[in-house]
């Protein structure tokens, strides 16, 4: 199926998973779920992601990942919430950068060619 396909970040070939619907942490495995399913874009783009309570909590509000430096986004100002929509629960899941395939996109939207080759850098 998506065998083959390649992180657009790290190259690493990704694979097809099933999880939560949660940008962030919805890949990875025995997260559960940390209050209700929520719906938000990146005001003037057409990014647009499911999340959850905690990622909301730990990510945006109080800056304990790296989410908005990966979205390049200053403030949860920037976010929008958006109406429901019925969130894949599948998806392509890097393993090097342990993130889904809709993050590392809105990455790649968000980010220079100059700043994404800090973030493979990092690797
Ligand atoms: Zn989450
Ligand atoms: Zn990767």
């Amino acid at each position: 199926m998506s065998q083959g396909k390649q992180c657009p970040i790290c190259f690493e070939i990704l694979v097809r998973k099933e999880g939560a619907p949660w940008v962030v942490c919805g890949g990875w495995d025995g997260v559960s779920a940390k209050g209700p399913t929520r719906f938000f874009g990146i005001r003037g783009t057409e990014a647009e992601f499911a999340r959850c309570t905690g990622c909301w909590i730990e990510e945006i509000l109080s800056d304990q990942g790296d989410l908005k430096r990966r979205l390049r986004v200053a403030s949860q100002n920037e976010l929008v919430e958006l109406a429901p929509w019925e969130p894949s629960i599948r998806d392509d899941f890097c393993r090097s950068c342990s993130r889904r395939l809709a993050l590392l996109n809105v990455m790649l939207l968000r980010n220079t060619d100059e700043e994404l080759d800090v973030w493979r850098r990092d690797h």
